[in-house]
């Protein structure tokens, strides 16, 4: 992965100053941070459970300050306040589609703005589309991130708490309108800003978290990483156990390497043939399919000939494909084809046996749909 890094700009590491953030560890590091802070202040570690009650405040309850932890004793909460922090991202703003979409727009403490989705979902409950960087390192032509260039990866916490805060603005919502129970983000999908196989350790421990039963609790298969086809990532994945509890999402985009090295540079260093052969290494449950997304661009990989190059790349696979018709915005040169040629693309390839869902644009006017998240630094 250092040699994508390589190409584009040098790596700038996630801050760490200031005390340890307390939701940047998973549940054994959380055991393992206290018991060396308490020994390092010359007290008795704290017994087991204390651990758990803590882990439960940070990503179940979600709480604000130590005082409000109210089965920890006082002592230790006051070490903890001399010790940890429990930092949270800054709510910049939050948008609102004529579609019911929300952007959240988020800000770090060293003043780094991001973006996070919420999309309403047929199950009465919410995706959330999270971002993995600030920036992206890729250089995909369609892509509003990559006009960013790449800052830096997000760090664990700030990648769960994009989560935390929609929980919060939902919950808010609930306690406004009196509704019993506030609304469920039910999916997270990785495909906000960023490549998050470029940033895997962070991104896995924030999957751990999330899916943790006294965290988030969420469905680790309802859960999805999108990669733009880091092939060693993607490789290094497919060994993970991350492999067998998360979704697969390849932004695979073109059905020749001609025209991917063309909109999709990081195809110059692996192919598709590349890209490929290291998807299939990755395990086959039941339910998990692979899914490919395809981005349709006009005049560019929407022709007849795509749809029978692209079953023959993938029509052996368990795997569906997500037909996502461009978005423009002002940092590509492309147009989204005509629904009529959306329609005839879909046709055929279904004629050919391939599961093609179309992913209709949310949030369009709002700058929050596939490929659309680039707050840069005019907008903040
Ligand atoms: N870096 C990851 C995840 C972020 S992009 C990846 O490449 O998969 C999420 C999806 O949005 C990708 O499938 C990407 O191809 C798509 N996308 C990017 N720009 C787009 C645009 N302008 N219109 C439609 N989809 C776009």
């Amino acid at each position: 992965m250092e040699q994508i890094v390589a190409i584009r700009s040098p790596s700038r590491a996630i801050p760490k100053e200031g005390p340890q953030n307390l939701r940047d560890l998973d549940r054994e590091a959380l055991a393992a941070w206290l018991a060396a802070t308490w020994t390092a202040a010359g007290a008795e570690p704290p017994p087991r459970h204390r651990a758990d009650q803590l882990f439960g405040w940070l990503h179940q309850r979600r709480a604000a300050d130590f005082a409000s932890m109210s089965d920890l004793p006082a002592v230790d909460r006051a070490r903890l306040g001399t010790t940890a922090s429990l930092a949270r991202l800054t709510v910049d703003a939050v948008l609102t589609s004529r579609d019911g979409t929300r952007k959240l727009r988020l800000r770090t403490a060293d003043g780094a703005a991001l973006e996070s989705v919420l999309i309403p979902n047929e199950e009465r409950g919410y995706t959330q589309c999270v971002s993995s960087q600030i920036g992206c390192a890729l250089t995909c032509r369609f892509c509003a991130t990559a006009s960013l260039g790449f800052l830096r990866n997000l760090a664990t916490w700030e990648i769960v708490d994009q989560v935390y805060q929609a929980q919060d603005l939902l919950q808010r919502e609930a306690d406004e309108t009196g509704a019993p129970y506030p609304g469920r983000i039910t999916n997270v999908v990785f495909m906000g800003m960023g490549e998050p196989l470029h940033n895997y350790n962070q991104v896995k421990r924030a999957v751990e978290l999330l899916t943790h039963p006294h965290g988030a609790a969420l469905a680790g298969r309802r859960i999805t990483i999108s990669s733009s086809g880091l092939v060693p990532a993607i490789e290094r994945f497919a060994r993970d156990e991350l492999a067998t509890e998360v979704g697969l999402a390849i932004s695979l985009n073109a059905t020749t390497d001609a025209v991917r090295d063309q909109v999709m540079p990081i195809n110059t260093r692996w192919n598709i043939a590349a890209l490929l052969a290291a998807v299939r290494k990755v395990p086959q449950q039941r339910r998990r399919f692979v899914t490919f997304e395809y981005v349709l661009l006009a005049d560019v990989n929407d022709s007849d000939d795509d749809t029978r190059r692209l079953a023959a790349l993938v029509g052996d696979m368990r795997c569906q494909i997500n037909v996502i018709p461009f978005n423009p915005h002002e940092h590509a040169p492309f147009r989204r084809p005509s629904s009529a040629r959306v329609q005839r693309f879909m046709a055929l390839c279904r004629g050919l046996g391939l599961q093609v869902y179309l992913r209709t644009p949310r949030g369009d006017d709002i700058g929050a749909a596939c490929g659309q998240l680039a707050l840069t630094a005019r907008e903040a």
